[in-house]
């Protein structure tokens, strides 16, 4: 599609969001959605770089707003002050063509995995936690997808960013990688399926495509998930 006219949601104004939507406004999309109902805190700005001391304390969707703008003022931003829910998040995610997830934490990362595939949205996900990273993308066929590579919701042992602490430039590194499959999947390259790897001590950067698994809950010759049932997922937490 046309890059003017793709509409693009970012779920997670963080570490990742905030690059990601960066490029994605420069790249020339025309409507970039912003969902986040959290305020900047200083410890988030070594790696959220839509954000300056200024903005402690400011809803982050006002902070990046007020840059994307100065930064591209032709993109239409629309903005979501609210957390990806059970409740909302097939319908927030049907107002847009392709849907980047860079959250903190696996219960939004599985509501975002299973509300593209319910909408049939094309999704890219990333994650950053310590010196690694990886960014995957889902076609809008939705297979292969998040679960293949991850059955379903962990239990509390996984380490998550506030645990196992978040290295800002491989934040960074990872947010490029999520930025390119998503303008992949706006241009209509073939990336469904890719996976981006990073890790920042080997200072390796791996691209590599998923296999879909039969037996996926999602994509599966059995899929079971259906529809979204508020249970399945823990409370989402903030976006990192
Ligand atoms: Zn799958």
């Amino acid at each position: 599609m046309n890059r003017a006219d793709a509409r693009v949601l970012i779920v997670g104004v963080g570490g990742l969001g905030c690059p990601s939507a960066l490029t994605l406004a420069h790249a020339g999309v025309g409507v970039l959605g912003l969902c986040d109902d959290d305020v900047v805190e200083l410890g988030n700005l070594h790696r959220q770089i839509l954000f300056g001391q200024g903005d402690v304390a400011t809803p982050k969707l006002d902070a990046a707003a007020r840059v994307l703008r100065d930064a591209a003022p032709s993109v239409s931003l629309r903005l979501h002050r609210t957390r990806l829910l059970p409740d909302n998040a097939v319908s927030l995610v049907r107002e847009y063509d392709v849907v980047l997830e860079g959250s903190d934490n696996f219960a939004t990362k599985f509501l975002a995995a299973d509300a593209c595939a319910i909408a049939g949205v094309p999704v890219v996900h990333a994650s950053a936690v310590g010196w690694v990273g990886t960014a995957m993308a889902v076609g809008a066929q939705g297979k292969p997808c998040y679960r293949c590579l991850f059955e379903d919701v962990p239990g509390d042992g996984a380490p998550g960013c506030a645990d196992a602490g978040v290295v800002g430039p491989v934040v960074g590194v990872v947010a490029a990688a999520q930025a390119d499959l998503a303008l992949g999947l706006v241009d209509c390259a073939p990336v469904e399926g890719q996976l981006v790897t990073f890790d920042g001590r080997l200072d390796q950067l791996r691209r590599r495509r998923v296999p879909s698994r039969s037996d996926c809950a999602l994509c599966g010759q059995a899929a079971r998930i259906r529809r979204i049932e508020p249970d399945a997922y823990a409370s989402p937490a903030s976006a990192g």
